[in-house]
């Protein structure tokens, strides 16, 4: 038997990974707030599985700093979920660093410390680093990619560390919004390409300040090109997709955004689009393009960032249109790997989609089990959807007697039980080099969805992935994937 395991052990190294040493690209892609049930009604709307979602499954605990999740609690207590979810920050820390952090904190520990990130890693590999978003490009989770600060909140701080490496970079008379970045200055991003331009809604995330740098730097020796958002001008796609094939763009950032301060929603049927802002996947596929000639290789993150707004707001009209937005980024980074053209294939390439949290309880019904995903997810059921008088939720039903109450009888297609975050674990998806990383992680038991790890265990898994470790049990054939559920 120990010959037969050391054979095989060699025959596959030789075999399946000949040359490979390490991921020499990772795309962490996330859906904000993009939980199962979500995935499920997006895919029962559009009558299709995005290809991405036939990948080996994981699912992933999400709680911050001194919280837990207890499988037993979430499925036998409707409201157990509801308490204590993580936010956007403290997931976005845990994933990229490792970490359980308190809510609000971008790459610092609950005792204060700045902590390393995977961007701050590749960085010291000589790798590029970049961030694509389709709400402000230091929010939460594109500014935890390439920042560090006591708060979330600190957005101007965020967008000057994540553009130039210093959080008070274009600080002027006021601290506001410029404070809490206590790490070392470091090495600024290559690419980051998202909402905020102050023109429309940069709130505390982009000033003009920000902004007017950028522009008149743009294309300096060194400096970012820059790309914005220009009134009039309704064909940004293009623009931006011009500008990255310039094969002297090795630095890019991109400003664009809306009057909500995300880029404007799409709706479930795609209208919405407006032309003066590129796509997610536009910016993505404008990102990978520059990224990849760094000879080095990068780490690049991208966001479905409206996707958890959208959940928020209760709203699976929006909610749909940003994750189609958002799947559709997903297949772009697939196609950019599946290219014989460039230099990526799944041998040297590490994708990982996920969700930092879910966002809105998203249910087939209205405060009570079973907890499952809409089926009738239609137009005409998007018509119904409407906010449950007194509750300040929304769902889609019929109601037979129009007096926004769900009657007993009353037949309920999805409910929203919360207008915030929840704890549920959110589904991963993987492939490429280290992928199968996952499984050492998939350890623990939850009565209803099988085998799950944490959120800090992809910041493991992307680590290793850089560093080209590969456990020898990872090679063993009797991997743990989508394990039979109860
Ligand atoms: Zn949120």
């Amino acid at each position: 038997m120990r010959l037969f395991l050391s054979v095989f052990l060699l025959l596959s190294s030789l075999t399946y990974f000949p040359h490979q040493h390490e991921a020499k690209y990772i795309i962490l892609l996330i859906g904000d707030g993009y939980g199962y049930n979500h995935q499920q009604a997006v895919n029962a709307y559009t009558g299709s599985v995005p290809p991405y979602q036939n990948w080996p499954r994981y699912w992933v605990s999400t709680f911050s700093y001194g919280g837990s999740y207890d499988p037993a609690s979430t499925w036998s207590d409707f409201d157990y979920i509801k308490q204590n979810p993580t936010d956007s920050a403290a997931a976005a820390t845990a994933i990229y660093s490792g970490v359980k952090t308190y809510n609000a904190g971008v790459n610092v520990s609950f005792e204060g410390d700045c902590l390393t990130n995977i961007s701050d890693e590749a960085r010291l590999q000589s790798k590029a680093t970049g961030a694509v978003s389709s709400v402000y490009i230091s929010h939460a989770t594109p500014g935890a990619w390439l920042a560090h600060n006591e708060n979330r909140n600190n957005g101007f701080a965020i967008a000057a560390e994540s553009l130039w490496g210093n959080p008070t970079t274009t600080m002027t008379s006021t601290l506001t919004y410029y404070e809490g970045g206590i790490c070392p200055i470091h090495q600024p991003a290559d690419v980051l390409i998202g909402a905020g331009h102050p023109q429309w809604k940069g709130a505390n995330f982009v000033n003009w300040a920000i902004r007017e740098k950028l522009y008149n730097e743009s294309g300096n020796p060194g400096s970012y090109h820059f790309i914005e958002r220009q009134t009039g001008l309704a064909d940004a796609g293009i623009r931006l997709a011009d500008l990255a094939n310039n094969p002297e763009v090795t630095r890019l950032a991109g400003l664009f955004g809306g009057a909500g301060g995300n880029i404007d929603y799409l709706h479930a049927d795609m209208s919405g689009y407006d032309p003066e802002n590129p796509t997610l996947p536009q910016m993505t596929s404008a990102a990978l393009k520059v990224l990849s000639r760094n000879p080095e290789g990068f780490v690049l993150m991208v966001e479905g960032g409206a996707i958890d707004w959208a959940c928020h707001a209760d709203n699976m009209d929006l909610m749909i249109g940003e994750a189609i937005d958002f799947n559709n980024a997903v297949q772009t980074v697939i196609d950019w790997v599946d290219d014989p053209t460039n230099e990526s294939t799944w041998q040297n390439t590490l994708v990982i989609v996920t969700a930092d949290h879910e966002t809105g309880y998203l249910n087939t019904f209205y405060n009570q089990f079973p907890n499952q995903p809409p089926t009738h997810v239609t137009n005409a059921t998007l018509a119904l959807e409407k906010t449950i008088s007194g509750t300040g939720l929304r769902a889609s039903w019929d109601d037979a007697n129009l007096n926004d109450l769900i009657d007993d009888g009353e037949n309920v297609y999805w409910a929203w039980n919360t207008t915030g975050h929840t704890n549920s674990l959110v589904p991963l998806y993987a492939k490429g080099f280290g992928a199968a990383y996952f499984n050492i992680f998939n350890t623990m038991g939850d009565p209803e969805r099988g085998r799950y790890l944490d959120n800090t265990h992809i910041y493991q898994v992307m680590r290793w992935a850089m560093e080209g470790y590969m456990p020898f049990y990872s090679y063993l054939p009797f991997q743990r994937v989508n394990n039979p559920v109860k």
